[in-house]
């Protein structure tokens, strides 16, 4: 079977910075690294991380409190995703007395600064996001009782009538058309709503690169990635409306030779917490795979 590998797959700079940064901090297994949630939304990457000493202590919403055994204090680090946090969060986590490391990824650090500055000015602040997703509970924190998180049409029809200014913000990983459509809505009412595409740069180059697939001939298109992460989520929502076939995948083990024998390329892409290894396994073995008829 012919496989098409999307030109950008796998680990964002972001996500390989927050490894980096906790690899360093582990030292070979020598201190123990706490992740305020799981450091990646990958179970097969924080598995293997786990051998080399990073622990994930928080919830998934960097939102519960962190019990710590008084010998587990020691040769240890707390360290911050690559989805960043809230003020209110970080206070709490550096009141554990224990070193801390920021891994927040930079391009999330930006879009904090922008919704912390308008807030403090007095504005609303509109952010395109998953309330429920961290980096956007994040933010909610520096909008400081400001922030309101939209998803859809409906939530933007739901909104308070706001009197000062408006400026809206989109989570890091979210579709481009999707955040200048709402915008532009939000525009009709607000004409000096102040926006700020901040969804990132790896992000709109994985939807395009996956865009591309589709035009280099993929009769289907896999996806590879956690079921609980929300790039690799939207990947697989962006393959199915490229009318293709689609398959969100965490690993080659998923794949049914049966039914992806009935294709003769298959176009692989892959979520920003998707190491490496994965990929090439899955893309091994579709390459095995011999298609069912040839045309
Ligand atoms: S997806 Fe974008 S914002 Fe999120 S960690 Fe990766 S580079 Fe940073």
């Amino acid at each position: 079977m012919k496989v098409i590998r999307a030109k950008s797959a796998g680990f964002c700079w972001g996500v390989e910075r927050a490894i980096q940064v906790a690899r360093e901090q582990a030292d070979g297994g020598k201190r123990t690294v706490y992740t305020d949630g799981p450091l990646i939304h990958n179970n097969q990457m924080m598995t293997a991380l786990s051998t080399e000493g990073v622990r994930e202590v928080g919830d998934y919403r960097s939102s519960s409190s962190i019990e710590l055994d008084e010998d587990e204090r020691d040769d240890s680090v707390v360290v911050v995703r690559a989805h960043g946090i809230s003020p209110e969060r970080r206070k709490y986590l550096k009141g554990l007395d224990l070193p801390f490391k920021d891994a927040t990824c930079p391009d999330v650090g930006i879009i904090a600064g922008k919704v912390r500055m308008h807030a403090t000015k007095g504005y609303d602040v509109v952010i395109f996001g998953d309330p429920r997703h961290p980096e956007v509970i994040g933010l909610m924190g520096y909008a400081a009782g400001r922030g309101h998180a939209v998803q859809t049409e409906e939530d933007l029809g739901a909104l308070p009538d706001f009197e000062n200014g408006v400026v809206m913000v989109s989570q890091s990983t979210m579709f481009t058309h999707e955040f200048e459509h709402l915008s532009a809505l939000l525009a009709q009412k607000y004409p000096e709503l102040v926006v700020f595409d901040t969804i990132c740069g790896a992000t709109k180059e994985r939807q395009s690169d996956l865009r591309q697939l589709v035009a280099d001939g993929a009769d289907a298109i896999v996806v590879i990635g956690g079921h609980h992460s929300a790039n690799t989520c939207k990947l697989a929502k962006l393959a199915e409306s490229q009318n293709r076939p689609t398959f969100h995948i965490e690993t080659a083990e998923e794949l049914d030779p049966c039914v992806m024998s009935e294709f003769q390329s298959v176009g692989v892409t892959a979520g920003a917490s998707t190491p490496e290894f994965i990929i090439d396994a899955v893309c091994r073995s579709l390459e095995s795979m011999e298609p069912s008829s040839e045309v």
